[in-house]
């Protein structure tokens, strides 16, 4: 008899500040996504960047998952570093060596000033796409900039190739690498791995086959599901969820202090928080006490939809 993969879900915080009530939420209905499928969760630590993750953050952001109720079977446990992305840099330069021998990968030299005259906005969102101009250097031109003390980041050439995907909560999605995205960075100037390629490698390598996150990064999902096919893994299951946002429209961010768990652990209870979260989400008819594990039986993600929800006031 052929063999099922366990359905296995992850959260992959960064730990770059206390977590807010928009991460929170987030995570919730991740957890909820893999409980009503009787699916494992796995928690990584998604630390790469040296600047902005600190271990205390770390060990903050375990314990508020454990008091919310929001438990993991597999993944990062105190006092091993075994799933922070910052330990993992030997496997990223495994699969950076398997894309680069595939002759995708390249450095670019542009600086700050220089991309933006090699990218253009894209009309959708903003984002600027990469011209690819650094492609098609020459072996003396890359000389002559090595040697102008010029430290490369790292791109990968991407298709014309649309990739189509459905999520689960946003629907049919589709983008044309190369017309949308453009020629991204695998590895940064300064030697460190970059997101997309930790993320994908990572997701791949830990059987994670379901996806639930902020919709801020929908975008980057084609992106993934490339990378996954071209480093050989079968690519997961996505859902984005809705962002909260503050009543003058801006996202909840790390800066929103009032809003963060150091904040909201002294004012509430986790019952209460699980409430006012699983009320927020389309969960429940009133924010009234709950515990996660009483929301999984009427889980839906029709419940949830895809508007951004305004939070004014917690408790
Ligand atoms: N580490 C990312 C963050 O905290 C999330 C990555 C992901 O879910 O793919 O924003």
């Amino acid at each position: 008899m052929a063999q099922t993969k366990p359905i296995r879900g992850r959260f992959a915080p960064s730990p770059s500040g206390r977590m807010h009530l928009g991460n929170l939420f987030a995570a919730l209905l991740a957890w909820l996504d893999v409980r009503s499928l009787g699916g494992e969760m796995l928690l990584r630590m998604e630390d790469l960047d040296p600047d902005r993750c600190k271990p205390e953050y770390t060990l903050q952001l375990a314990d508020d998952l454990r008091w919310l109720g929001l438990d993991w079977d597999l993944g990062w446990q105190e006092g091993t570093d075994e799933y922070c992305q910052s330990r993992r840099t030997d496997f990223y330069a495994e699969a950076f060596r398997k894309l680069e021998a595939e002759g995708l990968v390249y450095p670019c030299y542009c600086s700050r000033k220089e991309l933006l005259a090699a990218s253009a906005p894209h009309a959708s969102d903003g984002a600027r796409v990469y011209s690819g101009r650094c492609r098609h250097l020459s072996a003396q031109e890359k000389a002559a900039l090595e040697q102008s003390g010029r430290k490369p980041a790292w791109r990968i050439t991407v298709p014309e190739e649309e990739i189509a995907f459905v999520d689960g909560n946003f629907g049919p999605q589709s983008e044309v690498l190369r017309r949308d995205c453009g020629d991204f960075i695998l590895r940064r100037s300064d030697g460190v791995y970059a997101y997309q390629l930790a993320v994908t490698a990572d997701d791949g390598a830990m059987g994670v086959n379901r996806v639930v996150r902020g919709w801020d990064l929908l975008s980057s999902t084609p992106r993934q599901i490339w990378l996954m096919e071209k480093l050989g893994y079968e690519p997961p299951a996505y859902c984005h969820v809705p962002l909260l946002c503050s009543p003058d429209g801006r996202r909840l961010s790390k800066r929103d202090r009032d809003l963060d768990m150091g904040v909201l652990r002294r004012q509430t209870t986790p019952e209460k928080l699980t409430g006012f979260l699983a009320y927020t989400a389309g969960l429940m008819d009133r924010p009234e006490a709950v515990k996660p594990w009483e929301l999984v039986k009427g889980f839906s993600w029709d419940k949830v939809g895809r508007a951004d929800r305004v939070v004014e006031e917690v408790l």
